[in-house]
């Protein structure tokens, strides 16, 4: 209802009264910049700090200290089970069914993983398809991985790249070169949300027709997970990744997720880079010859719980079951749609919004782009307290999170830019 917006402190604050939400703001640390509680907008890159986690994390401390190995069995949390606490509500917040995620690792080792088991070029089914402009470690891994295989990254790797002209990529685009591909199509790998744009993408029309080729579609869903409401299971995904510590709130580092599609989980013969983690927990302790992959995602699990890189997650997700995720995008929506409409109502030609307008193809992030002093803007906004990203080579991300960003934010980012551009 953007005709609705207005451009005033009193509105936003009105705004902030009636969200349902407002009071999650209590439950994180912000920053401080001059004694004040920064603006801070970099939710995308890393998520605050959940007061509760300290407790959570001493709780850890003091099992280990109280039973030292005992703690497998006698912790509160036991570890011997502990990536089973995760699963019922990272399965809700992604859309899977239990045994189709597991926390592990961090993301782009679970890229590698995956690939491992959903890349296996053979005969003429050899190319990827993926999109121009895809985080780094996503280049990275796509390239290594085709040279792993003793291909050449040049022939096998197909980009899908926004028109000349464009920003943002077409989603007919995307379709059309996995059709175009055919069957010497191995898998599609895509981005949820593109990092750099915001762009959203429609991974249910990619996911079928990846599989109308006969071709896999996995995604790395890093600025996707804890954003959007996800439908993993139902779009009938292979297989996607995440980390944890942007939307998801869970600390620099933290372990990141995956999703494996229950057809694939429980199909023993898919072949998977083993640990005595994955194998079948009731054979796990007979230290004997012969992988044995447990049920669901779970197997592609290689070592025993990061109990501290996994913890603050636990603290994380108590906090998104509680908000609720639908509730959650439906603040984001209004909340992004208005700092949009703050924006537009600045003076043309300084910087322009790269992100989707249509609410429906991006989640809580807009991306400015500056034609020119982009670095200046951003450093100015800075020294008054707005904490954002700068990304290379000209962009500003600011990702106004629902869980803890208000509408005054917004408005108070808007006021500090528009007297930054003057
Ligand atoms: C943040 C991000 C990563 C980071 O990967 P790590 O392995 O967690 O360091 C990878 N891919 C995308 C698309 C990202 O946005």
């Amino acid at each position: 209802m953007p005709q609705m917006f207005q451009s005033s402190l009193e509105f936003a604050r009105a705004q902030d009264a009636t969200d349902t939400l407002r009071s999650y703001r209590n439950e994180f640390f912000f920053p401080e910049h001059n004694g004040h509680d920064a603006i801070y907008f970099c939710g995308n890159s890393l998520g605050l700090q959940p007061r509760n986690v300290s407790k959570y994390i001493q709780q850890e401390l003091d099992d280990w200290a109280k039973f030292g190995v005992e703690g497998h069995f006698q912790a509160k949390n036991p570890w011997f089970s502990y990536h089973h606490f995760f699963t019922e509500r990272l399965a809700a917040l992604v859309g899977a069914q239990k045994d189709e995620v597991v926390v592990m690792n961090t993301l782009s080792v679970n890229v590698h993983l995956l690939m491992a088991s959903f890349y296996r070029p053979s005969g003429k089914r050899t190319k990827i398809i993926m999109e121009a402009g895809a985080f780094p470690s996503d280049m990275y891994i796509v390239e290594t991985q085709v040279r792993m295989h003793g291909l050449d990254p040049k022939e096998h790797i197909i980009e899908v790249a926004p028109r000349p002209g464009a920003y943002l990529i077409e989603d007919q685009d995307i379709l059309d070169t996995i059709h175009a591909t055919g069957d010497s199509l191995a898998l599609v790998i895509w981005g949820g949300v593109n990092y750099y744009t915001g762009q959203y993408f429609d991974l249910r029309a990619i996911t079928a027709a990846a599989h109308e080729v006969g071709a896999y579609a996995g995604f790395d869903l890093a600025h996707a997970a804890g954003n959007l409401p996800l439908e993993l299971h139902n779009w009938d995904v292979d297989f996607a990744a995440w980390c944890s510590y942007k939307y998801l709130n869970s600390g620099p580092g933290a372990a990141g997720g995956v999703f494996v599609h229950e057809r694939h989980g429980n199909n023993p013969s898919l072949l998977r880079l083993a640990g005595w983690w994955g194998n079948d927990e009731k054979t796990r302790f007979r230290m004997e010859k012969g992988f044995i992959p447990q049920q669901g995602a779970a197997s592609w699990q290689m070592s025993n719980a990061p109990v501290f890189n996994m913890v603050a997650q636990l603290a994380s997700l108590d906090i998104f079951s509680r908000a609720g995720l639908t509730a959650l995008r439906s603040k984001s929506l209004t909340l992004t749609a208005y700092l949009h409409f703050l924006l537009m109502s600045l003076p043309e030609g300084k910087f322009e919004v790269i992100t989707p307008a249509a609410p429906e193809k991006r989640g809580a992030q807009l991306s400015l782009l500056f034609n020119v002093k982009g670095r200046e803007v951003f450093k100015a906004l800075s020294e008054k307290g707005i904490i954002a990203d700068w990304r290379e080579p000209n962009v500003i991300r600011i990702a106004p999170a629902p869980l803890y960003n208000s509408f005054e934010d917004c408005y108070r980012f808007y006021e500090v830019l528009k007297s930054v551009l003057n």
